[in-house]
């Protein structure tokens, strides 16, 4: 009779104490990482062929940083709601908020979008697409914005980027300074922020012009063109990603 090597399944999750990891494993990966998602969610990411016990150990040597991470976004609060774009609903521009009113699509002269007279203004009919006309408004008023702020920096920073770009950065960036490209990113949804938290992110990614790591000499030049960055960078972590559109 043949021998069957018996061989156990790679576990789906993970308990340790009273918290519960999804594992995810990996054949490219060679460290194991750990993961804490704004809804709460952990997960821990796992070389292929590594033991649970040492994945458990890995776990727990690092529970302080998921615990303080786990209250972070507990003091957040639920994570935003996806505005439906109905009429009367607030949506957020510049720390501020601005009542929805559907209209006729003539009256938009060709947009889909428009912010008059403190409401916004979509043209009705747009169901599904609603969203994507909102973030391509947000996306051209980023460009403007950011642009103007650049321009306004530069010369205070002493650093002129080859180019500034505004996309979609995911739920973690806010900006990105290429090193080499000399190019500056910033993501659309920083509209949404106060004007304030806009120009702390601009001074920060110029500022990777000079200096690319988060070290003291970066946190000098930052606080030699903006002295009250520190009270700016705390807001803008408590706002966390609130008006993710
Ligand atoms: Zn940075």
């Amino acid at each position: 009779m043949p021998r069957v090597k018996l061989r156990r399944a790679p576990i789906e999750s993970l308990e340790v104490d009273d918290l519960t990891f999804a594992v995810r494993w990996s054949r490219r990966r060679r460290t194991i990482g750990i993961s804490v998602a704004r809804d709460g969610g952990l997960r821990v990411l796992a070389p292929a062929g590594v033991p649970a016990r040492k994945l458990e150990s890995a776990v727990r040597a690092k529970l302080p940083w998921v615990r303080s991470k786990l209250a972070e976004f507990a003091a957040l609060g639920p994570p935003p709601q996806r505005p439906r774009f109905v009429a009367g609903e607030r949506l957020p521009y510049l720390g501020r908020t601005h009542r929805l009113a559907l209209v006729d699509a003539g009256q938009l002269r060709g947009a889909q979008v428009a912010l008059r007279g403190g409401r916004f203004e979509m043209a009705r009919g747009l169901d599904g697409e609603a969203r994507a006309a909102f973030v391509r408004w947000y996306t051209e008023r980023a460009r403007a914005r950011l642009g103007a702020r650049v321009a306004h920096y530069a010369p205070l920073v002493g650093a002129t980027p080859a180019g500034v770009v505004v996309r979609d950065l995911g739920t973690r960036r806010w900006g990105v300074c290429d090193g080499r490209t000399r190019i500056v990113s910033f993501h659309w949804e920083l509209v949404l922020q106060p004007p304030e938290i806009i120009d702390y992110v601009v001074v920060h990614e110029l500022s990777h012009l000079h200096e690319p790591n988060h070290g003291p000499r970066f946190w000098r030049r930052v606080a030699a063109v903006m002295p009250d960055w520190k009270r700016r960078r705390a807001t803008l972590s408590s706002r966390g990603h609130r008006h993710t559109i």
